[in-house]
């Protein structure tokens, strides 16, 4: 190693990511994060990752396979290298709980939680609670983020478990096939709530795979990308928030 011979850079206050959707099945996407992990995010002060990191998580007994334990591991070492890793679970990682906090180093954040990072007031959620224009997902959400409904379905078996949240993916992707192209997006009412309930310069958020910048009056809104290596149209990346406060996207190189 020579760490020392080269000019050290000021690192950036802040990387973000979200919808990962990480998967086994996706080896390539997964190749990517590690990358990332182990070179983007190493020179950062702070990592935040803003939901859906998994394609789906059963339950923090599922550390133990092998693939999530290399994501784990990654995520350890980020942390133990002293970059601080703050994680809002997403629709499809939110009963990741103490245990995945403890072994990786990560620390949990409510979804949508405000920060004050170089002094600006920054917003983050995963995305999903703003999309107010679907009932049925409204719906489901609501039952699945009730604490006796979790502490009930992790009480399963892990094998039951994941075959439960497949049941759950393929009925929602039927149901997805005939919805409008709307309710894919944020609701606008919810944005303004975002900014006005905590006063934030910026909300940043995933979910919506609408990858932009928005301007909101004075604030604004970014979007983080999703990531897919393995599919033809690739893609993935992450906002960066530059050591003097500049917002910069970065796009995954494949
Ligand atoms: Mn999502």
């Amino acid at each position: 190693m020579n760490a020392g011979t080269t000019a050290k850079q000021a690192k950036s206050q802040a990387l973000f990511i979200s919808d990962l959707h990480l998967t086994e099945a996706s080896p390539r996407t997964t190749s990517a994060f590690l990358d990332f992990m182990a070179n983007e995010a190493m020179q950062t002060e702070r990592l935040y990752i803003l939901g859906d990191l998994f394609e789906y998580w059963a339950g923090d007994d599922d550390i133990e396979h092998p693939y999530n334990r290399r994501i784990l591991n990654a995520i350890r070492q980020l942390s133990n290298a002293g970059v601080a890793v703050y994680w809002v679970p997403g629709n499809r990682d939110f009963l990741a709980g103490d245990r995945f906090a403890a072994e990786s180093g990560a620390t949990f954040l409510p979804d949508l939680h405000d920060v004050i990072i170089g002094n600006r007031k920054i917003a983050v959620a995963h995305g999903d609670a703003q999309c107010l224009e679907d009932p049925d997902y409204i719906k489901f959400r609501m039952m699945v983020r009730n604490p006796q409904w979790q502490q009930q379905f992790l009480s399963m078996p892990l094998e039951q478990r994941k075959l439960t949240i497949e049941s759950f993916r393929k009925d929602s992707k039927k149901e997805n096939e005939t919805k409008s192209d709307s309710v894919w997006d944020v609701t606008a009412s919810a944005i303004d709530d975002v900014f006005s309930q905590t006063g934030a310069a910026a909300f940043i958020h995933g979910h919506t795979h609408r990858p932009g910048i928005h301007e909101h009056g004075p604030g604004k809104r970014y979007v983080l990308p999703d990531w897919d290596l393995d599919g033809a149209d690739k893609r993935g990346g992450w906002l960066e928030m530059t050591a003097d406060g500049q917002f910069i996207t970065h796009t995954v190189s494949q």
